[in-house]
Parts: structure tokens; C-alpha cells; sequence
């Protein structure tokens, strides 16, 4: 086994998922780079899979523990929104919602566990969000994807405690990245204001803070957990909301 720890994260084209990769890599970390659009020029080994396609996840793991030959954290972060009242709500957003941010991570997992237990610090880390915690109307598909993410990672955390693998939720609330830019506008026609407004009055409003988490912000809690002083954190969301959930 090599001596440097192996990490998958997904979702590493974009966003908080290329900040965790950059700063992963950046720890001395080997890191496969999944995402459906991935940056041969970004950070880490680039994989390109469609995580909607259940086969396409276990792949990844087989191509990590090709390149590395071990795997010691998979970050699951890979994301996309849909913002639209529950009567119009498209059936087939639902189903891709759920298939890219509830069974993506459960089949991350799956074919991970072998060589997490392995690893002398196995790491689960699921991108989840404030929305694992609250829910906001019109999104009606990521709410429950988030809600059902924590879930998920309760359930690892108890199987995986006797092989020494944690697993963590962290939940930000709004991060400054295209996922949210793209919500501009869709916010704007759904509450039927501004663009500006749709910011500060809606994405803005849960916060205490009124600001945006940057994604590198993201990526040191990631890093953190990852590191063996993030040992006890199993079983947790690990919020980051700017006072959101604080309500
Ligand atoms: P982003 O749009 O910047 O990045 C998401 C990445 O996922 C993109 O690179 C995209 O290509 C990839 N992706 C989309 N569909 C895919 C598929 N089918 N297969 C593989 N990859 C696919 O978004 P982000 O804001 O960085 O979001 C990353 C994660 O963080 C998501 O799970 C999101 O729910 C979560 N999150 C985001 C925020 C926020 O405010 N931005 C807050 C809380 C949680």
C-alpha cells in the first residue's frame, strides 16, 4: 500500500467539489476528480462519469483503487438544483435529483466499504446542506435528496464504527458557487421579483450572517474531517449556515 492516503470526490469539475479536491491534493493526498464534466487541468486524476447511471459509481471506486491502489475518503459532492412549485415539478428532475444525490452517495458507499475499512482512517464524507436540516418551498426534489443524504450517513456511521470509518454530513448554507448563481433567476420568476432582489430577500434571507461561504471555506471543514483530528466527528451533520438553522 502506498504511503500517501487516496481519495475520491465527485463533483470535482465545479464549486465546492474542485475547492476539496485543490485542497485535498494540496494535504498530499492522491485524488480521483469525478464529475460528468471533469477538468483535465484541474486538481487531481480527472474521471468523467454520469453519476445518475448506477454503474458509473462503481467504476469510480474501480478507477481510484486502480490509479492508488487504495482508498482512504470519498467525498460525495457532486450536486444540481431545480427550483419550481411541487404541482409543476417535473417528475424526471425528481427522479435525477434523487439518483445523483441520494443513490450516487449510498453507491459510493457500497462499493467503497472494502476499501475504506481497509484504510487505517476510512473517511465518508457527503456533501449534504442546511437543507439536510430545514427545508425551503420549491425544492421539493433536493430537500428530500438532503434530507435523506443524512440519513444515510446515521446508518454509516453505525456500520462503519468497528472498521474505523466515519461518516459526516457537512451542511453549508449558501456557498458562492454556479449552483447558486444558476438560482438567481430562477428564484427571481418563482417569487416574481428581481434578480437583486431574489438574492438579497430569498438566497440571502436564512442566513444571520448575510453573506456567502466562499467554497475553499468548504473545503477546509472537508480537509478537517479528513484529518485525524476529525476522528470523533461520525454520525453528524457538521453545519456551516451562517446562523441559519440557528431559528
Ligand atoms: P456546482 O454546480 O458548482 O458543482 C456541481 C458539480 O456536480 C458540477 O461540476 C457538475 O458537473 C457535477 N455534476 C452534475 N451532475 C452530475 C452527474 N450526473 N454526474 C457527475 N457529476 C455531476 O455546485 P456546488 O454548489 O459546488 O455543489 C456541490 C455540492 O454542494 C452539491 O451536492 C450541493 O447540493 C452542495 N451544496 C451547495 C451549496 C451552495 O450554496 N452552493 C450549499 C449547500 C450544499
Amino acid at each position: 500500500m502506498s504511503d500517501r492516503r487516496a481519495a475520491l470526490v465527485t463533483g470535482a469539475g465545479s464549486g465546492i467539489g474542485r475547492a476539496t479536491a485543490e485542497r485535498l491534493a494540496r494535504d498530499g493526498i492522491d485524488v480521483l476528480a469525478v464529475d460528468l464534466r471533469p477538468d483535465p487541468d484541474g486538481p487531481g486524476t480527472a474521471h468523467e462519469a454520469d453519476l445518475t447511471d448506477a454503474a458509473a459509481n462503481d467504476a469510480a471506486v474501480a478507477a481510484a483503487l486502480d490509479c492508488f491502489g487504495r482508498l482512504d475518503i470519498v467525498v460525495a459532492g457532486a450536486g444540481i438544483q431545480h427550483v419550481s412549485p411541487v404541482q409543476d415539478f417535473p417528475v424526471d428532475r425528481w427522479q435525477t435529483i434523487i439518483d445523483l444525490m441520494l443513490t450516487s452517495p449510498f453507491l459510493l458507499a457500497r462499493a467503497a466499504w472494502p476499501a475504506l475499512a481497509d484504510s487505517p482512517s476510512g473517511r465518508y464524507i457527503a456533501i449534504a446542506s442546511a437543507h439536510a436540516l430545514v427545508a425551503s418551498p420549491f425544492k421539493a426534489a433536493y430537500v428530500s435528496a438532503k434530507h435523506g443524504l443524512l440519513g444515510l450517513v446515521k446508518t454509516l456511521a453505525l456500520e462503519g464504527a468497528p472498521d474505523g470509518i466515519t461518516a459526516t454530513a457537512v451542511c453549508p448554507g449558501y456557498v458562492r458557487t454556479p449552483l447558486v448563481e444558476r438560482q438567481i433567476p430562477d428564484q427571481a420568476r418563482a417569487h416574481n421579483i428581481s434578480e437583486e432582489d431574489a438574492l438579497e430577500q430569498v438566497i440571502l434571507a436564512p442566513h444571520a450572517i448575510k453573506e456567502l461561504i466562499e467554497p475553499s471555506e468548504v473545503a477546509d471543514v472537508v480537509a478537517f474531517l479528513a484529518s485525524p483530528a476529525g476522528r470523533s466527528f461520525t454520525g453528524v451533520p457538521v453545519t456551516m449556515d451562517m446562523g441559519w438553522s440557528a431559528r
